[in-house]
Protein backbone atom coordinates (compact mmCIF):
# COMPACT_ATOMS: atom_id res chain seq x y z
CA UNK A 1 0.00 0.00 0.00
CA UNK A 2 1.33 3.45 -0.91
CA UNK A 3 0.44 6.25 2.01
CA UNK A 4 2.71 8.76 -0.20
CA UNK A 5 -0.68 11.36 0.08
CA UNK A 6 -1.07 10.86 4.20
CA UNK A 7 2.41 10.69 5.12
CA UNK A 8 3.05 14.41 3.42
CA UNK A 9 -0.43 15.27 4.98
CA UNK A 10 0.49 14.66 8.48
CA UNK A 11 3.75 16.27 8.15
CA UNK A 12 1.91 19.15 7.28
CA UNK A 13 -0.91 18.59 10.23
CA UNK A 14 1.92 17.99 12.46
CA UNK A 15 3.22 21.82 11.69
CA UNK A 16 -0.36 23.33 12.77
CA UNK A 17 -2.19 20.74 15.14
CA UNK A 18 -1.07 19.09 18.46
CA UNK A 19 -0.16 15.74 17.49
CA UNK A 20 -1.19 16.04 13.93
CA UNK A 21 -4.49 15.53 15.04
CA UNK A 22 -8.08 17.08 16.58
CA UNK A 23 -8.80 13.90 18.55
CA UNK A 24 -5.75 11.98 20.48
CA UNK A 25 -6.91 8.35 19.60
CA UNK A 26 -6.64 9.66 15.66
CA UNK A 27 -3.46 9.33 16.58
CA UNK A 28 -1.87 6.23 14.77
CA UNK A 29 1.74 5.16 14.20
CA UNK A 30 3.51 6.08 12.76
CA UNK A 31 0.89 8.33 11.04
CA UNK A 32 -2.82 8.01 10.50
CA UNK A 33 -4.12 7.34 6.68
CA UNK A 34 -5.92 10.90 5.87
CA UNK A 35 -9.44 10.00 4.88
CA UNK A 36 -10.39 11.38 1.45
CA UNK A 37 -14.39 9.96 1.55
CA UNK A 38 -16.44 7.46 2.90
CA UNK A 39 -18.30 4.90 0.64
CA UNK A 40 -21.11 3.01 2.37
CA UNK A 41 -19.23 0.38 4.69
CA UNK A 42 -15.54 1.54 3.29
CA UNK A 43 -13.12 4.46 3.55
CA UNK A 44 -11.10 5.75 0.77
CA UNK A 45 -7.86 7.45 2.31
CA UNK A 46 -5.79 10.32 0.47
CA UNK A 47 -3.85 7.88 -1.47
CA UNK A 48 -6.89 5.86 -3.22
CA UNK A 49 -6.59 2.88 -0.61
CA UNK A 50 -9.90 1.10 -0.12
CA UNK A 51 -10.86 -0.30 3.69
CA UNK A 52 -13.60 -1.98 5.02
CA UNK A 53 -14.62 -0.02 8.05
CA UNK A 54 -15.59 -1.14 11.49
CA UNK A 55 -14.00 2.70 13.38
CA UNK A 56 -17.86 4.02 11.99
CA UNK A 57 -16.38 7.39 13.21
CA UNK A 58 -15.97 5.91 16.92
CA UNK A 59 -19.13 4.86 17.20
CA UNK A 60 -21.88 7.52 15.59
CA UNK A 61 -22.32 5.81 11.97
CA UNK A 62 -24.88 3.24 12.62
CA UNK A 63 -25.81 3.29 8.80
CA UNK A 64 -22.30 3.81 7.11
CA UNK A 65 -20.86 6.64 4.89
CA UNK A 66 -23.99 6.86 2.40
CA UNK A 67 -26.80 8.45 4.10
CA UNK A 68 -30.26 7.36 3.01
CA UNK A 69 -32.19 9.66 0.75
CA UNK A 70 -34.16 11.32 3.17
CA UNK A 71 -31.31 11.64 5.59
CA UNK A 72 -29.36 13.55 2.93
CA UNK A 73 -32.75 15.89 1.88
CA UNK A 74 -33.04 16.83 5.54
CA UNK A 75 -30.02 17.69 6.10
CA UNK A 76 -28.99 19.71 2.66
CA UNK A 77 -32.90 21.17 3.22
CA UNK A 78 -31.52 22.45 6.86
CA UNK A 79 -28.38 23.55 5.67
CA UNK A 80 -30.01 25.75 2.81
CA UNK A 81 -32.29 27.48 4.89
CA UNK A 82 -29.65 28.77 6.93
CA UNK A 83 -27.41 26.49 9.08
CA UNK A 84 -28.78 27.92 12.85
CA UNK A 85 -30.51 30.67 14.19
CA UNK A 86 -30.97 31.08 18.03
CA UNK A 87 -34.24 30.27 18.25
CA UNK A 88 -35.96 26.95 18.66
CA UNK A 89 -37.13 24.97 15.63
CA UNK A 90 -39.67 22.25 15.22
CA UNK A 91 -37.53 19.54 14.66
CA UNK A 92 -35.51 20.00 18.04
CA UNK A 93 -39.18 19.12 19.47
CA UNK A 94 -39.42 15.91 17.05
CA UNK A 95 -36.55 14.37 18.10
CA UNK A 96 -37.13 14.92 21.37
CA UNK A 97 -40.41 13.42 21.28
CA UNK A 98 -38.98 10.00 19.22
CA UNK A 99 -36.00 9.59 21.76
CA UNK A 100 -38.96 10.13 24.89
CA UNK A 101 -40.96 7.59 23.09
CA UNK A 102 -38.91 5.15 22.47
CA UNK A 103 -35.97 5.36 25.24
CA UNK A 104 -37.49 4.26 29.31
CA UNK A 105 -35.76 6.55 31.34
CA UNK A 106 -36.73 9.62 29.15
CA UNK A 107 -39.73 11.75 29.99
CA UNK A 108 -37.43 15.39 29.22
CA UNK A 109 -34.00 16.25 27.04
CA UNK A 110 -31.65 18.24 26.44
CA UNK A 111 -29.47 18.15 23.79
CA UNK A 112 -26.07 20.02 23.55
CA UNK A 113 -23.09 19.37 20.99
CA UNK A 114 -21.04 16.29 22.44
CA UNK A 115 -21.06 13.29 24.66
CA UNK A 116 -18.73 14.99 26.94
CA UNK A 117 -21.06 18.56 27.11
CA UNK A 118 -23.72 15.82 27.83
CA UNK A 119 -21.53 14.12 30.91
CA UNK A 120 -20.53 17.38 32.26
CA UNK A 121 -23.93 18.63 32.47
CA UNK A 122 -25.14 15.36 33.80
CA UNK A 123 -23.15 15.40 36.54
CA UNK A 124 -23.96 19.00 37.55
CA UNK A 125 -27.63 18.45 37.22
CA UNK A 126 -26.86 15.26 39.62
CA UNK A 127 -25.39 17.77 42.01
CA UNK A 128 -27.31 20.38 41.74
CA UNK A 129 -30.17 18.03 42.12
CA UNK A 130 -29.28 15.69 44.95
CA UNK A 131 -26.98 19.05 46.78
CA UNK A 132 -24.57 16.32 46.91
CA UNK A 133 -20.83 16.74 45.54
CA UNK A 134 -19.58 12.86 45.66
CA UNK A 135 -20.05 11.03 42.21
CA UNK A 136 -18.94 7.28 41.78
CA UNK A 137 -17.38 6.53 38.39
CA UNK A 138 -15.91 2.71 37.00
CA UNK A 139 -12.23 2.54 37.12
CA UNK A 140 -11.31 2.71 33.34
CA UNK A 141 -14.97 3.96 32.45
CA UNK A 142 -15.02 6.89 30.24
CA UNK A 143 -17.29 9.83 29.83
CA UNK A 144 -15.65 12.25 27.65
CA UNK A 145 -12.97 14.63 28.56
CA UNK A 146 -14.36 15.73 31.38
CA UNK A 147 -12.86 17.33 34.75
CA UNK A 148 -14.73 15.37 37.15
CA UNK A 149 -14.60 11.89 35.43
CA UNK A 150 -10.65 12.11 34.52
CA UNK A 151 -9.19 10.38 37.26
CA UNK A 152 -7.11 7.53 38.13
CA UNK A 153 -6.89 5.53 41.52
CA UNK A 154 -9.11 3.53 43.55
CA UNK A 155 -12.21 4.36 45.94
CA UNK A 156 -11.70 7.79 47.69
CA UNK A 157 -7.77 7.45 46.92
CA UNK A 158 -8.68 9.33 43.45
CA UNK A 159 -6.00 12.01 41.09
CA UNK A 160 -6.76 13.64 38.60
CA UNK A 161 -5.53 11.83 35.50
CA UNK A 162 -4.32 14.81 33.76
CA UNK A 163 -2.19 17.73 34.73
CA UNK A 164 -4.36 20.90 34.45
CA UNK A 165 -7.01 19.30 36.68
CA UNK A 166 -7.05 20.62 39.92
CA UNK A 167 -6.89 17.94 42.72
CA UNK A 168 -9.96 19.17 44.00
CA UNK A 169 -12.04 17.58 40.99
CA UNK A 170 -11.00 13.91 41.90
CA UNK A 171 -11.39 14.59 45.71
CA UNK A 172 -15.13 14.53 44.99
CA UNK A 173 -14.75 11.05 42.50
CA UNK A 174 -15.07 7.97 43.85
CA UNK A 175 -14.08 5.03 41.95
CA UNK A 176 -15.20 1.07 41.84
CA UNK A 177 -14.09 -1.56 40.02
CA UNK A 178 -16.96 -2.56 37.08
CA UNK A 179 -19.09 -6.00 37.90
CA UNK A 180 -17.16 -6.04 41.61
CA UNK A 181 -20.16 -5.83 44.25
CA UNK A 182 -18.60 -5.69 47.08
CA UNK A 183 -16.73 -2.74 46.21
CA UNK A 184 -20.26 -0.77 45.61
CA UNK A 185 -21.21 -1.66 48.59
CA UNK A 186 -18.30 -1.07 50.66
CA UNK A 187 -18.75 2.86 48.83
CA UNK A 188 -22.66 3.42 50.41
CA UNK A 189 -21.92 2.09 53.26
CA UNK A 190 -19.04 4.63 53.73
CA UNK A 191 -20.20 7.43 51.80
CA UNK A 192 -23.96 7.06 51.00
CA UNK A 193 -25.63 9.61 52.39
CA UNK A 194 -22.48 12.19 50.46
CA UNK A 195 -22.96 10.53 46.63
CA UNK A 196 -25.14 12.56 44.32
CA UNK A 197 -24.96 9.84 41.37
CA UNK A 198 -23.18 6.88 40.46
CA UNK A 199 -21.94 7.40 36.45
CA UNK A 200 -21.38 4.28 34.60
CA UNK A 201 -21.69 2.98 30.70
CA UNK A 202 -24.45 0.02 30.88
CA UNK A 203 -21.13 -2.30 28.76
CA UNK A 204 -17.77 -1.12 29.38
CA UNK A 205 -17.26 0.55 25.52
CA UNK A 206 -13.72 2.48 25.59
CA UNK A 207 -11.96 0.04 27.41
CA UNK A 208 -11.79 -3.46 25.31
CA UNK A 209 -15.73 -4.45 25.37
CA UNK A 210 -16.64 -5.91 29.03
CA UNK A 211 -20.54 -6.57 29.48
CA UNK A 212 -21.89 -6.22 32.79
CA UNK A 213 -22.03 -9.42 35.19
CA UNK A 214 -25.70 -10.57 35.93
CA UNK A 215 -27.14 -8.58 38.34
CA UNK A 216 -24.61 -5.69 38.41
CA UNK A 217 -26.87 -3.05 37.19
CA UNK A 218 -29.98 -4.05 39.68
CA UNK A 219 -27.24 -3.71 42.62
CA UNK A 220 -26.52 0.01 41.03
CA UNK A 221 -30.26 0.76 41.00
CA UNK A 222 -31.27 -0.23 44.69
CA UNK A 223 -28.45 0.79 46.22
CA UNK A 224 -28.71 4.68 44.12
CA UNK A 225 -32.29 4.13 45.48
CA UNK A 226 -31.87 3.45 49.09
CA UNK A 227 -29.34 6.20 49.46
CA UNK A 228 -31.52 8.80 47.52
CA UNK A 229 -28.81 9.18 45.01
CA UNK A 230 -29.34 9.04 41.02
CA UNK A 231 -28.36 6.43 38.30
CA UNK A 232 -26.75 7.93 35.19
CA UNK A 233 -26.47 5.41 31.93
CA UNK A 234 -23.89 6.62 30.15
CA UNK A 235 -25.42 5.77 26.83
CA UNK A 236 -22.85 7.73 24.52
CA UNK A 237 -21.51 4.59 22.58
CA UNK A 238 -25.06 2.39 23.51
CA UNK A 239 -27.67 4.61 22.59
CA UNK A 240 -29.49 3.46 19.58
CA UNK A 241 -26.76 0.90 19.12
CA UNK A 242 -27.10 -2.07 21.66
CA UNK A 243 -30.56 -2.96 22.47
CA UNK A 244 -32.01 -1.05 18.97
CA UNK A 245 -34.24 2.37 19.63
CA UNK A 246 -34.85 1.31 23.40
CA UNK A 247 -31.23 1.27 23.90
CA UNK A 248 -28.96 -0.60 26.58
CA UNK A 249 -31.20 0.30 29.55
CA UNK A 250 -34.10 -1.65 27.96
CA UNK A 251 -32.31 -4.74 27.08
CA UNK A 252 -30.91 -4.43 30.30
CA UNK A 253 -34.44 -3.47 32.26
CA UNK A 254 -32.85 -1.23 34.24
CA UNK A 255 -34.19 2.18 34.23
CA UNK A 256 -31.37 4.77 35.25
CA UNK A 257 -32.55 8.52 36.51
CA UNK A 258 -30.60 10.37 33.51
CA UNK A 259 -29.27 9.06 30.36
CA UNK A 260 -26.69 10.75 28.41
CA UNK A 261 -26.36 9.92 24.70
CA UNK A 262 -23.70 11.41 21.78
CA UNK A 263 -22.67 9.41 19.00
CA UNK A 264 -25.89 7.89 16.77
CA UNK A 265 -28.83 10.41 17.92
CA UNK A 266 -26.97 13.11 15.81
CA UNK A 267 -26.75 11.04 12.35
CA UNK A 268 -22.69 11.81 12.43
CA UNK A 269 -23.43 15.59 13.37
CA UNK A 270 -21.80 16.73 16.01
CA UNK A 271 -24.03 15.89 19.59
CA UNK A 272 -25.02 15.41 23.07
CA UNK A 273 -27.91 14.77 25.15
CA UNK A 274 -29.14 14.35 29.07
CA UNK A 275 -32.38 12.91 29.22
CA UNK A 276 -34.38 11.51 32.22
CA UNK A 277 -37.13 11.86 34.76
CA UNK A 278 -38.69 15.35 33.93
CA UNK A 279 -38.47 16.13 38.26
CA UNK A 280 -34.78 15.85 37.57
CA UNK A 281 -34.34 17.55 33.98
CA UNK A 282 -36.76 20.59 34.85
CA UNK A 283 -33.57 21.58 37.02
CA UNK A 284 -31.85 22.86 33.96
CA UNK A 285 -32.26 26.39 33.52
CA UNK A 286 -34.54 28.24 32.31
CA UNK A 287 -37.04 25.53 34.29
CA UNK A 288 -34.77 25.51 37.23
CA UNK A 289 -31.78 26.77 38.41
CA UNK A 290 -28.78 24.42 37.33
CA UNK A 291 -26.99 26.48 34.65
CA UNK A 292 -27.32 25.05 31.15
CA UNK A 293 -26.96 26.67 27.72
CA UNK A 294 -25.11 26.30 24.05
CA UNK A 295 -24.98 28.11 21.20
CA UNK A 296 -24.63 25.17 19.12
CA UNK A 297 -27.33 23.29 21.10
CA UNK A 298 -30.23 21.49 19.26
CA UNK A 299 -28.32 22.62 16.07
CA UNK A 300 -30.90 22.57 13.39
CA UNK A 301 -29.11 20.14 10.80
CA UNK A 302 -27.52 17.87 13.56
CA UNK A 303 -31.24 17.39 14.79
CA UNK A 304 -32.56 16.35 11.19
CA UNK A 305 -30.09 14.15 10.66
CA UNK A 306 -30.07 12.48 14.05
CA UNK A 307 -34.00 12.45 13.39
CA UNK A 308 -34.23 10.52 10.11
CA UNK A 309 -31.45 8.22 10.96
CA UNK A 310 -33.48 7.33 13.94
CA UNK A 311 -36.65 7.02 11.70
CA UNK A 312 -34.87 5.19 8.94
CA UNK A 313 -33.55 2.48 11.71
CA UNK A 314 -37.26 2.37 13.15
CA UNK A 315 -38.90 1.65 9.37
CA UNK A 316 -36.17 -0.20 8.00
CA UNK A 317 -34.48 -3.80 9.66
CA UNK A 318 -31.41 -1.68 10.35
CA UNK A 319 -31.09 -3.33 13.61
CA UNK A 320 -31.77 -6.74 12.53
CA UNK A 321 -29.39 -6.78 9.83
CA UNK A 322 -26.53 -5.25 11.93
CA UNK A 323 -27.37 -7.02 15.08
CA UNK A 324 -27.01 -10.42 12.54
CA UNK A 325 -23.97 -9.52 11.08
CA UNK A 326 -22.53 -9.37 14.62
CA UNK A 327 -23.65 -12.32 15.74
CA UNK A 328 -21.63 -13.91 12.32
CA UNK A 329 -18.23 -12.40 13.02
CA UNK A 330 -18.42 -12.69 16.57
CA UNK A 331 -18.85 -16.56 16.05
CA UNK A 332 -16.65 -16.89 13.99
CA UNK A 333 -14.03 -14.93 15.56
CA UNK A 334 -14.63 -17.31 18.42
CA UNK A 335 -14.14 -19.99 16.19
CA UNK A 336 -10.76 -18.82 14.90
CA UNK A 337 -9.48 -17.62 18.61
CA UNK A 338 -10.28 -21.22 19.76
CA UNK A 339 -8.35 -22.27 17.16
CA UNK A 340 -5.53 -19.91 16.51
CA UNK A 341 -5.16 -17.92 20.24
CA UNK A 342 -7.53 -20.07 22.68
CA UNK A 343 -5.91 -17.41 25.36
CA UNK A 344 -7.35 -14.51 23.94
CA UNK A 345 -11.44 -13.18 24.41
CA UNK A 346 -14.16 -12.53 22.09
CA UNK A 347 -16.47 -8.98 23.63
CA UNK A 348 -19.22 -7.34 22.29
CA UNK A 349 -22.93 -7.58 21.20
CA UNK A 350 -25.15 -6.45 18.92
CA UNK A 351 -23.29 -4.47 16.42
CA UNK A 352 -20.04 -4.20 18.55
CA UNK A 353 -17.71 -6.41 18.54
CA UNK A 354 -13.20 -6.80 20.04
CA UNK A 355 -10.75 -9.66 20.54
CA UNK A 356 -9.73 -8.59 23.62
CA UNK A 357 -5.52 -10.11 23.54
CA UNK A 358 -6.01 -11.64 27.15
CA UNK A 359 -3.02 -13.59 27.86
CA UNK A 360 -5.08 -16.90 29.62
CA UNK A 361 -7.58 -19.02 28.67
CA UNK A 362 -9.20 -22.15 29.24
CA UNK A 363 -7.57 -25.75 29.03
CA UNK A 364 -10.59 -26.90 27.27
CA UNK A 365 -13.60 -25.09 25.37
CA UNK A 366 -16.69 -26.41 27.44
CA UNK A 367 -20.20 -24.43 27.01
CA UNK A 368 -18.30 -20.93 26.10
CA UNK A 369 -20.30 -17.71 25.02
CA UNK A 370 -21.00 -18.36 21.42
CA UNK A 371 -20.60 -15.25 20.10
CA UNK A 372 -19.14 -12.45 22.63
CA UNK A 373 -18.24 -12.63 26.32
CA UNK A 374 -21.82 -12.32 28.44
CA UNK A 375 -19.86 -13.47 31.70
CA UNK A 376 -21.74 -16.41 32.04
CA UNK A 377 -20.55 -17.91 35.01
CA UNK A 378 -21.16 -21.47 33.83
CA UNK A 379 -18.80 -20.45 30.70
CA UNK A 380 -15.04 -22.20 30.08
CA UNK A 381 -13.69 -19.31 30.04
CA UNK A 382 -15.31 -16.98 33.20
CA UNK A 383 -12.13 -17.17 35.08
CA UNK A 384 -10.50 -15.44 32.19
CA UNK A 385 -12.41 -13.25 30.65
CA UNK A 386 -12.19 -9.53 31.58
CA UNK A 387 -14.80 -8.26 34.24
CA UNK A 388 -12.97 -4.90 34.10
CA UNK A 389 -11.12 -2.57 32.56
CA UNK A 390 -8.21 -3.28 34.51
CA UNK A 391 -8.10 -6.96 32.85
CA UNK A 392 -8.02 -5.38 29.79
CA UNK A 393 -5.10 -3.45 30.03
CA UNK A 394 -3.05 -6.85 31.62
CA UNK A 395 -3.99 -8.34 27.97
CA UNK A 396 -1.15 -7.86 25.20
CA UNK A 397 -1.69 -4.25 24.56
CA UNK A 398 1.26 -3.81 22.63
CA UNK A 399 0.84 -6.56 20.36
CA UNK A 400 -2.50 -5.53 19.42
CA UNK A 401 -1.01 -2.23 18.57
CA UNK A 402 2.11 -2.66 17.07
CA UNK A 403 1.96 -6.10 15.05
CA UNK A 404 -1.81 -7.20 14.68
CA UNK A 405 -3.63 -3.65 13.85
CA UNK A 406 -0.59 -3.22 11.01
CA UNK A 407 -1.11 -6.59 9.67
CA UNK A 408 -5.38 -5.92 9.50
CA UNK A 409 -4.68 -2.53 8.10
CA UNK A 410 -2.43 -4.52 4.91
CA UNK A 411 -5.10 -6.29 4.12
CA UNK A 412 -7.51 -2.98 3.85
CA UNK A 413 -9.07 -3.48 7.05
CA UNK A 414 -9.96 -0.52 9.65
CA UNK A 415 -9.78 -1.30 13.43
CA UNK A 416 -9.84 0.90 16.13
CA UNK A 417 -6.28 1.59 16.56
CA UNK A 418 -5.96 -0.27 20.10
CA UNK A 419 -6.92 -2.84 21.75
CA UNK A 420 -9.26 -0.56 24.34
CA UNK A 421 -11.58 0.66 21.70
CA UNK A 422 -14.88 -0.88 20.35
CA UNK A 423 -15.36 -1.70 16.84
CA UNK A 424 -19.05 -1.43 15.14
CA UNK A 425 -20.62 -2.83 12.39
CA UNK A 426 -23.27 -0.46 9.85
CA UNK A 427 -26.30 -1.06 7.82
CA UNK A 428 -23.88 -1.20 4.60
CA UNK A 429 -21.62 -3.75 5.49
CA UNK A 430 -22.84 -7.13 4.07
CA UNK A 431 -22.36 -10.49 4.96
CA UNK A 432 -19.50 -11.03 2.40
CA UNK A 433 -17.87 -7.94 4.54
CA UNK A 434 -18.01 -10.17 7.52
CA UNK A 435 -16.24 -13.38 5.69
CA UNK A 436 -13.49 -10.71 4.03
CA UNK A 437 -12.96 -9.88 7.83
CA UNK A 438 -12.98 -13.27 9.46
CA UNK A 439 -10.37 -14.21 6.58
CA UNK A 440 -8.30 -11.20 7.57
CA UNK A 441 -8.15 -11.88 11.21
CA UNK A 442 -7.28 -15.56 10.50
CA UNK A 443 -4.20 -14.26 8.06
CA UNK A 444 -3.32 -11.60 10.93
CA UNK A 445 -4.11 -13.42 14.36
C1 LIG B 1 -17.49 8.99 23.06
C2 LIG B 1 -17.92 8.95 24.47
C3 LIG B 1 -18.03 10.10 25.26
C4 LIG B 1 -17.55 11.45 24.79
O1 LIG B 1 -18.27 11.93 23.70
P1 LIG B 1 -17.59 13.06 22.78
O2 LIG B 1 -18.65 13.36 21.78
O3 LIG B 1 -16.36 12.42 22.20
O4 LIG B 1 -17.27 14.20 23.65
C5 LIG B 1 -18.57 10.01 26.53
N1 LIG B 1 -18.98 8.82 27.01
C6 LIG B 1 -18.88 7.68 26.29
C7 LIG B 1 -19.38 6.41 26.88
C8 LIG B 1 -18.34 7.71 25.02
O5 LIG B 1 -18.20 6.58 24.33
Amino acid sequence: MNHEQSRSLYDRALSVLPGGVNSSVRAIRPYPFFIEKGDGGHVIDADGNKYLDFVMGYGPLLLGHDMPEEVQSAVQQRASEGPMYGAPTEVEVELAEFVARHVPSVEMIRFVNSGTEATVSAVRLARGYTGRDKIVVMESGYHGAQESTLVEGEGSETQPSSPGIPDSFAEHTITVPFNDEEAIHDVFDAHGEEIAAVLTEPILGNYGIVHPVEGYHETLRELTDDHGALLIFDEVITGFRVGGLQCAQGKFGVTPDITTFGKIVGGGFPVGAIGGRADIVKEFTPAGEVFQSGTFSGHPVTMAAGLETLRYAAKNDVYDHVNALGEQLRSGLTDIVADQAPEYTVAGTDSMFKILFTREGPDEMTDHCEAGCRQRASCSRHDHCPKRGADVMDGETERWERLFWPAMKEQGIFLTANQYESQFICDAHTAEDIEQALEAYKEAL
